[in-house]
C-alpha cells in the first residue's frame, strides 16, 4: 500500500504538506525524521509530522519526497509534541516553530550524528625515527615526541600548539598519517559522578527547598523566590548533584550567557562532567556539536539561552530557569514563544521537575505559585557577605536637568568617582512613549474617561489612552498649574553618554545596550574593561541589570523612573520593580556599601513607596491584585495583533476587520485599534489591537477560528501583521 508523509515546512502557512514516499522510504521513515521535498520551484527541508495511508490530494498533484535525511527521528516524541503544542498555542505553523527549535546546520541538512574526528598518528617509518634525526627541526621533534605515546585528534594538536605546517611536512615525508575515528560516546559520568569540590553546607531554607523538590517524582513545577545572594545557585547545584548521580541530564536556561560567566564556572567547577554551553555567539557548527553532545547524553549539563530549551536530552532529569522573570525569555521575532512557559510544558511532557528561580518573580509565575499550581519555596536570608544598600529619592520637580540628570545626582556621582569607585546609570528605554507629566508640579495627565494615564505620541502630536482609546491633541499647558513645561520625551543612552563625557572628562564612560554590544564578543570585552577599572561611568539599559555583578560600583542612579511607572505598558511597573530590586541587590555586593538613587516627579507615589519600603515581594503581590481588578494578565489572557503600513488607515482597516470577526462580551474584551506606543518606525505606522479573555481555552478557540479567515482578508495585502500570544512588550 502507498504511504504518504505529512511534512512540516518552514513556511508561514499553518498546515502540513503531503508527499508520497517510495516503498523503501516508507520502511525507514518515522515521524521526527527530516526529508527534502519539492515546494514550488524550490527544494525545502522539513520534518515528518505523521505518516498516513491516504492522501486527499488528487494523485496527479501529489509530489514525491526527494530524499529522506534521517533514519532515526531527530526529535524524540516529547520534544516533537512540545513543538506541536507550542505551534498551536502561539498560533504559528509547525514549520515555523521547528525553525525556532532546530539548529541552523540541521535545517540546512547537516547530519544529526556526531561527526567523525581526524586524528594524527605516526606511521611505521615515523616510529622508526630517533630524536637525533630531527637536528634543528624542533617543532617536528615536539610533534614526534607527542605522537609517539598515542594518536591525537587534530583539534587537540592545535590546542597543544603543535605547528600545522610541520605536521603537513611530516605527513608529506611519510612519517605520520591522518585517520578518521568515529567518536566514542563517553557516558562514564552516568555510572561514576565525580565532584571536583566539596559542596557548601546548605542553610535551613536552602535545605528545605532542595528536599521539597527532591522528594517529588515526575513532573513538578516550582518557584524559588530568593533574594539576590540568598544562595539560589547553590540550591541548583545541590539539585543537580542528585539528578546527575542518577545518570540524568540537566538543562539550565539563563537570560544572557555573556552576563553570566561566573554562574557557568560554578557548574563547571563543581562536577567533572561535560557542560555544553549554547548561545547566539556560537557558529552553526559549534551549535550543532553542542546539540549532538546533549542528544547523545555525553553532555550532562546543558546551559543556554532561550532557544536552548529545545535541545534534546537522551536522559532528561531536570529543567532550571534562572532569572525566570527576565523578558529575554520571550522571543520577539518569528514565533513569539515564551521559553518559561514552554519549559513548564516540556517538563510535563518529559515528566521531570522544572525549577523557576528569581529574586523578583514574574507576576505570571507568582500567580501560579500563590494559587498552588506550582510549589513555592522562599530564600530570605543572604548567604554571602553583602550589605544592605542605602536608597534615596530625588524629587526633580522644577529642578534644572542636564540631559535628564539633576544636580543632586551629579554631585553624588562626583563624590563616588573622586573616591575611586564606579557609577552606574540606568535609562529605561522601554519608556519610549511616556506619560505626560508636568515638570513644575509633577501633575500626570489622566484620561477623562477612565482611571489611566495618557501616553504621549510625539510623532502624531497626540495623547492617547491605551485603556479606552480616547485621544486628544497634546495640550500646551498643565491642567493643574498652567505651566508650559510638559515633559513627554525620553532621553537616549547615546545622548547621555556624550553629556557625561563633557561633565566628567577625567572619568571614561562606557555604554552598554543592544546597539553597543551587537558585535560578537563586544559585550565580553566591555565587561572585562569595566572589571579592570578602565571605565568609571557605566551607562546602560535593563541589560546591565542581569545577573552580573560589579564589585566597584557604589552608586546606581535611575534616571527616568516616571517613564517606567506611568507607561502605557501595563507591565511597566512590574518591570520597574524588578529592575530596581535587581540593581539594588547588586550595588555594593562586595566590601563597599552601595547607594541607589531614583529621580522622579512623583516622590510620594504610593507604588514607589511600597517598593522601597516593603520590597519587591509585597509590591508584586499588590500589583497582582491590581491586575486582577483591571482584568489584565496573568488573570485574564491576552493576544496582541500588530499591523504596520505606510498609511495608518490601512493598518486600522485590517485591525477593524479582525475585531469584527471576534466576539464582544463581558468575558471577551477588544481594545483598539490604537497606535503602538512606538507609533512610527521606518516610515511605517504601527497600530495594534488587543483582545483579552477571561478563559484561556476560549481565547485559543477564537484565535484558531479566526486565523484562517484573517489570512483571506483583502486588507492583509496592504500591511504586515502578526499575532502575539501573551505579549510581553506592547511596543
Ligand atoms: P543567588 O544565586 O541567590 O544570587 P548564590 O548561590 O550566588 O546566590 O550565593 C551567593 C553567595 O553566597 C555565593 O558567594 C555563595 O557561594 C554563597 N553561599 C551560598 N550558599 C551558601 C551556604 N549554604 N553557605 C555559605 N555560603 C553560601
Ligand atoms: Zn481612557
Ligand atoms: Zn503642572
Amino acid at each position: 500500500m502507498e504511504k504518504f508523509a505529512e511534512v512540516a515546512l518552514p513556511v508561514p502557512m499553518r498546515q502540513n504538506f503531503s508527499y508520497r514516499l517510495t516503498s523503501q522510504q516508507a520502511i525507514d521513515a518515522k515521524p521526527g525524521c527530516r526529508v527534502r521535498v519539492p515546494f514550488g520551484r524550490q527544494q525545502l527541508i522539513g520534518i515528518i509530522a505523521a505518516i498516513t495511508d491516504h492522501c486527499n490530494l488528487p494523485t496527479t498533484q501529489i509530489k514525491s519526497v526527494t530524499s529522506l535525511l534521517d533514519l532515526e527521528p531527530l526529535l524524540a516524541p516529547p520534544l516533537l509534541q512540545l513543538i506541536e503544542r507550542g505551534a498551536r498555542y502561539y498560533l504559528a505553523s509547525l514549520g515555523q516553530m521547528l525553525t525556532q527549535a532546530l539548529p541552523t546546520a540541521l535545517r540546512k541538512g547537516a547530519s544529526s550524528d556526531a561527526n567523525t574526528e581526524i586524528y594524527y598518528q605516526l606511521t611505521a617509518a615515523g616510529q622508526a625515527l630517533k630524536d637525533t634525526d630531527f637536528k634543528r627541526a624542533t617543532s617536528q621533534l615536539k610533534i614526534w615526541q607527542t605522537l609517539s605515546t598515542d594518536k591525537l585528534a587534530k583539534e587537540q594538536c592545535q590546542a597543544l600548539g603543535l605547528s600545522a605546517p610541520s605536521l603537513k611536512t611530516m605527513e608529506q615525508k611519510g612519517w605520520l598519517e591522518t585517520i578518521e575515528v568515529a567518536p566514542i560516546e563517553d557516558l562514564s559520568w552516568r555510572d561514576n559522578l565525580i565532584l571536583l569540590e566539596t559542596p557548601l553546607h546548605l542553610n535551613t531554607e536552602q535545605a528545605v527547598a532542595v528536599a521539597a523538590i527532591n522528594s517529588r517524582t515526575g513532573f513538578y513545577p516550582s518557584l524559588i523566590e530568593g533574594i539576590t545572594g540568598s544562595g539560589k545557585t547553590e540550591v541548583y547545584l545541590s539539585l543537580l548533584e542528585k539528578v546527575l548521580a542518577a545518570g540524568k541530564q540537566a538543562l539550565i536556561l539563563v537570560p544572557e550567557i555573556g552576563l553570566t560567566p561566573q554562574t557557568i564556572d560554578r557548574f563547571r567547577s563543581r562536577f567533572k562532567v561535560h557542560v555544553a554551553v549554547i548561545h547566539s555567539g556560537l557558529t552553526d557548527n559549534q551549535r550543532l556539536h553542542a546539540w549532538q553532545k546533549s542528544r547523545s547524553g555525553e553532555a550532562a549539563i546543558i546551559i543556554g539561552t532561550r532557544s536552548a530549551l529545545f535541545t534534546p536530552m537522551r536522559y532528561p532529569g531536570i529543567i532550571i530557569l534562572d532569572e525566570e522573570h527576565d523578558s529575554s525569555f520571550k522571543q520577539q521575532e518569528g514565533v513569539g514563544y515564551h521559553a518559561r512557559d514552554l519549559a513548564v510544558m516540556r517538563a510535563q511532557l518529559e515528566q521531570i521537575p522544572v525549577v523557576l528561580g528569581s529574586a523578583t518573580p514574574s507576576l505570571e509565575t507568582l500567580n501560579n505559585a500563590l494559587s498552588g499550581r506550582y510549589g513555592h519555596l522562599s530564600l530570605n536570608e543572604r548567604a554571602g557577605k553583602a550589605k544592605k544598600v542605602r536608597q534615596g529619592i530625588i524629587d526633580i520637580r522644577n529642578q534644572p536637568l542636564n540631559c535628564g540628570m539633576s544636580s543632586a545626582l551629579i554631585n553624588e556621582m562626583r563624590l563616588h568617582l573622586d573616591a575611586g569607585n564606579q557609577v552606574l546609570l540606568f535609562l529605561n528605554r522601554r519608556g519610549f512613549a511616556p506619560a505626560l507629566i508636568c515638570h513644575e508640579c509633577g501633575h500626570l495627565h489622566e484620561c477623562d474617561r477612565c482611571d489611566a494615564f495618557f501616553t504621549v505620541h510625539q510623532a502624531l502630536n497626540e495623547i492617547c489612552c491605551h485603556h479606552c482609546g480616547n485621544q486628544h491633541p497634546i495640550p500646551k499647558q498643565c491642567h493643574q498649574c498652567g505651566s508650559t513645561m510638559l515633559a513627554g520625551q525620553g532621553i537616549g543612552t547615546e545622548q547621555l553618554e556624550q553629556t557625561l563625557a563633557g561633565l566628567f572628562p577625567q572619568y571614561p564612560v562606557v555604554r552598554i545596550d543592544r546597539d553597543s554590544t551587537r558585535l560578537k564578543g563586544s559585550l565580553e570585552r566591555h565587561l572585562g574593561a569595566i572589571h579592570r577599572g578602565e571605565f568609571k561611568i557605566l551607562v546602560g539599559t535593563q541589560m546591565l541589570a542581569k545577573g552580573h555583578h560589579f564589585p566597584d560600583v557604589t552608586l546606581v542612579g535611575l534616571l527616568d523612573v516616571d517613564g517606567a511607572l506611568f507607561s502605557a505598558d501595563f507591565r511597566a511597573p512590574e518591570r520597574f520593580g524588578q529592575l530596581y530590586t535587581q540593581v539594588a541587590g547588586r550595588a555594593g555586593r562586595a566590601a563597599k556599601p552601595g547607594t541607589v538613587l531614583l529621580q522622579t516627579h512623583q516622590h510620594d507615589n504610593p507604588l514607589l513607596k511600597e517598593l522601597l519600603h516593603k520590597g519587591y515581594g509585597d509590591f508584586a503581590r499588590q500589583q497582582l491584585q491590581e491586575r486582577a481588578m483591571a482584568l489584565l494578565p496573568p488573570v485574564w489572557h491576552m493576544v496582541l495583533v500588530r499591523a504596520e503600513a505606510h498609511r495608518a488607515e490601512d493598518a486600522d482597516a485590517l485591525l477593524n476587520a479582525i475585531a469584527n470577526l471576534l466576539p464582544h462580551d463581558r468575558e471577551f474584551e477588544i481594545i483598539g485599534p490604537l497606535p503602538a506606543p512606538l507609533d512610527r518606525k521606518a516610515g511605517k505606522f504601527r497600530r495594534q489591537l488587543m483582545f483579552q479573555a477571561k478563559d484561556r481555552q476560549r481565547l485559543q478557540r477564537e484565535c484558531e477560528r479566526i486565523l484562517p479567515l484573517v489570512t483571506h482578508l483583502p486588507e492583509t495585502k496592504r500591511c504586515r501583521w502578526s499575532f502575539d500570544r501573551d505579549p510581553q512588550d506592547l511596543l
